[in-house]
């Protein structure tokens, strides 16, 4: 299974599609100064505005707060399902009407076209914690929340981008038209049709104040999603592997939709629920488990339980209550030259040519299906 370097063939920044090239300057502007001037500036004093003048003084109604948060939970999942489990990790499969469907809600959020999202994240995962990982945890809760995003990237971190292998996302003809035409979705999306509908639900709001909430509901999500890499990758326990900094972390797992079981998840990242139990606080793994039972997802990969519970006496940090306090451990420490070696780096999901054959053993398939889509 796993492949020699000859085998893996990354897409080189110079070979990406035109429609994703764009996006290593957007609107023509260096990527950290694009986001300072949007996500800095104009979203938190939209934030500032709304907290301390709009709602204390009366000047919107609290009950915006409802479809505020309802559509943001629309984006939220956009990145949470789509951008995340389905796109990055491939953890499922899903016919083209679900790829639309998740394509549109992680326009939503905004949070940049799908490829360069999972771009990231692919390479977060192969470099976690080193130079080379974009939110490097270790260089503080502040630079993994949000930081990164306002400073230039780490020439690594450069270096990383252009050899993770996103080939499967530049021959997705969803991803390259989401890219193609992020520019005219993004305006629909994310200002037309929530202001429209905020409209007719509160006719008292100006157009100011209307394109002002929009921003509080982005705001807020980028938070919660930010949480993930930030607390996540500091506070919890590590109950399947206690070598990484991902953590268990139920409150970020309350407010990302389920994705703050990141200990599980950085061990497996293939696994379809981000996390050992479907349903706890995990409202993302409710959504995959909607659309499976109508057809829609399938080929959900999971760890396979009696494996899973080797693995939490192998290298857990004992918080696990099947973790067996009498097992003897071996002592010698875990090896990290993996760190300094290309071929043998942890999976970023479950397309990765890295894969060892011994996760590919401990995987089970649900809801299968030989021909959808
Ligand atoms: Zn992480
Ligand atoms: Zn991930």
């Amino acid at each position: 299974m796993r492949e020699t370097k000859e085998d893996i063939k990354p897409v080189a920044a110079n070979e990406l599609p035109p429609e994703f090239k764009k996006f290593d300057k957007p609107l023509g502007v260096e990527q950290h100064v694009y986001n300072q001037i949007l996500v800095l500036y104009m979203t938190h004093t939209c934030i500032l505005i709304t907290v301390l003048y709009y709602l204390p003084f009366g000047i919107v109604s609290p009950w915006t707060i409802v479809p505020l948060i309802v559509y943001g939970y629309i984006g939220g999942l956009g990145i949470t399902v789509g951008c995340h489990r389905y796109w990055t990790h491939k953890t499922f499969k899903a016919n083209k009407p679900l790829q639309v469907i998740m394509m549109l809600m992680q326009t939503v959020s905004m949070q940049y076209p799908i490829f360069k999202w999972c771009r990231d994240h692919r390479v977060h995962h192969k470099y976690t914690d080193t130079d080379a990982d974009p939110h490097n945890a270790t260089r503080g809760f502040w630079f993994s929340h949000i930081g990164w995003l306002f400073l230039p990237k780490h020439p690594e971190v450069e270096d990383k981008l252009k050899i993770i292998d996103i080939s499967d996302l530049a021959r997705d003809p969803i991803v390259r038209f989401q890219s193609k035409y992020y520019w005219q979705l993004v305006p629909i999306v994310f200002y037309i049709v929530p202001m429209i509908l905020f409209q007719w639900m509160f006719p008292e709001l100006t157009l100011f104040q209307n394109f002002v909430l929009q921003h509080v509901r982005y705001g807020v999500s980028l938070h919660f999603t930010f949480f993930v890499n930030s607390l996540a990758h500091m506070w919890g326990d590590k109950p399947y592997d206690k070598e990484i900094s991902s953590s268990e972390n139920a409150l970020v797992s309350f407010l990302a939709a389920g994705e703050g079981w990141h200990n599980y998840h950085h061990t497996f990242p293939w696994d379809y629920k981000a996390a050992e139990f479907g349903y706890k606080i995990n409202v993302s793994t409710m959504f995959i488990h909607f659309f499976a039972m109508i057809g829609w997802a399938y080929d959900l990969k999971t760890v396979s339980h009696q494996l899973l519970v080797d693995r939490i006496n192998r290298t857990g940090d004992g918080s696990h209550p099947l973790f067996n306090h009498a097992h003897v451990h071996d002592k010698t420490p875990i090896n990290n030259d993996h760190k300094h070696s290309e071929t043998s780096l942890p999976a970023w999901g479950w397309g990765d040519k890295a894969l060892s054959k011994d996760d590919v053993v401990i995987t089970e398939t649900l809801f299968t299906s030989k021909r959808r889509g």
